[in-house]
């Protein structure tokens, strides 16, 4: 099994980094899907450590896990709950609820007067184009009105999110963070107090910097993996780590991989590693799933990451091993000619650490260099 090696230092100079960019703003570290991949603890503890102080998860079992753990900061869960014994484990656990409906909202209120508190912390969930969750901007009535039949949940923050923060043209973006912040104003117009306004993340940190306002929320910075042009300087912060399980000697034309892809062109000595796309190797996300989309449209941006892919490597020492033929789902050969690889030793592969089973081991490598701050 390959193991994902995370740098801590270089986890740490992004963490910073985005303290930096988010000036007075507050930072909510984003710890969707195991922390992004990291592994929910270790990444949190890595985050508490550096003063990060206010986490968002969209799972209630990570939101307990964090409190179980020792994170002692704010929680924030990022979508609805309806069962009311989710509810009352949110609250017995101090985590904040999201309110994204008046039914969601009558449910929480519920559940807090049974168990009988006052002032529990919820934020408000509007939703300004994403489609996903959360009261419209139009709605500032039914929201007012939500609110003030509630006396036992207090609303601490009102935040939405951005569906095009990557995008090139930034029009929609413009128009969100307006609708945003036009329903936020007629709320607070109302008397209605609002707490903390934010509807930034790691794109729109880097593009948009003056859609800060009280806080910004980000996941994928941290690791270094921008769906924008980094212009700030962040550091890839984790690789996976494959063995060698075999050395292979293939003459020239000889097969390599499933689906009669690729063919040597050479004499090779090939590498065969225990990482394979069960592992994250050769995944990617994309932007663009183009079903309802214009196909024509569809076709030249996926014709475009054809070109702008790089072909998949492995690195060994200082070199670059190139993927041969197609990944399999725990397998992968490299082309190892003229390198004096040996079975069990290791190489290293970039990886989206979304994409890597959980089961694989989460190796956290001390930094010697600690930088004093
Ligand atoms: C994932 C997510 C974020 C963080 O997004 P990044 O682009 O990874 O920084 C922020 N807010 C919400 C609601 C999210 O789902």
């Amino acid at each position: 099994m390959p193991t994902l090696t995370i740098d801590t230092s270089a986890l740490k100079h992004n963490i910073d980094l985005v303290q930096k960019l988010a000036k007075n703003a507050a930072v909510i570290a984003v710890l969707k899907n195991n922390g992004y991949g990291l592994g929910l603890l270790p990444f949190a503890s890595v985050l508490q450590d550096r003063g990060i102080c206010y986490f968002a998860v969209t799972d209630l079992s990570d939101a307990v896990a964090l409190r179980n753990s020792g994170i002692t900061g704010r929680i924030l869960l990022l979508t609805p709950l309806y069962e009311f014994k989710d509810i009352l484990t949110a609250m017995q656990n101090d985590i904040e609820l999201c309110i994204t409906s008046t039914a969601c909202a009558r449910a929480a209120e519920d559940a807090a007067t049974y168990l009988n508190r006052v002032a529990v912390p919820a934020q408000l969930c509007i939703d300004s184009g994403f489609g996903r969750y959360g009261f419209l901007p139009n709605e500032s009535e039914k929201i007012r009105d939500t609110v003030n039949t509630m006396s036992h949940i207090h609303i601490c923050g009102i935040f939405s999110h951005l569906h095009a923060s990557a995008c090139k043209n930034a029009n929609c973006v413009r128009r969100q963070y307006t609708a945003f912040n036009t329903l936020c104003e007629t709320l607070a117009a109302e008397g209605l107090s609002l707490g903390m306004r934010h509807i930034s993340s790691s794109s729109s940190l880097l593009r948009f910097p003056d859609m800060n306002l009280d806080a910004v929320r980000i996941g994928s910075a941290f690791l270094g993996r921008l769906a924008v042009s980094d212009t700030a300087g962040f550091r890839e912060v984790c690789h996976l780590e494959a063995r060698i399980t075999d050395i292979h000697t293939l003459p020239s034309g000889h097969n390599v991989g499933y689906g009669n892809s690729y063919r040597l062109k050479h004499p090779a000595i090939t590498a065969v590693t225990d990482a394979g796309y069960c592992h994250g190797l050769g995944m990617k996300h994309s932007h663009f799933p183009g079903n309802h989309g214009c196909p024509i449209l569809y076709i030249l941006r996926k014709f475009r990451q054809l070109l702008t892919t790089r072909a998949p490597f492995a690195r060994y020492q200082n070199r670059k091993l190139p993927v041969l033929g197609q990944i399999c789902m725990n397998s992968t050969i490299l082309d190892a000619t003229g390198c004096h690889l040996q079975v069990g030793e290791t190489v290293s592969f970039p990886v989206n650490p979304v994409y890597v089973d959980s089961r694989v081991k989460r190796n956290y490598l001390s930094s010697k260099t600690e930088p004093t701050c």
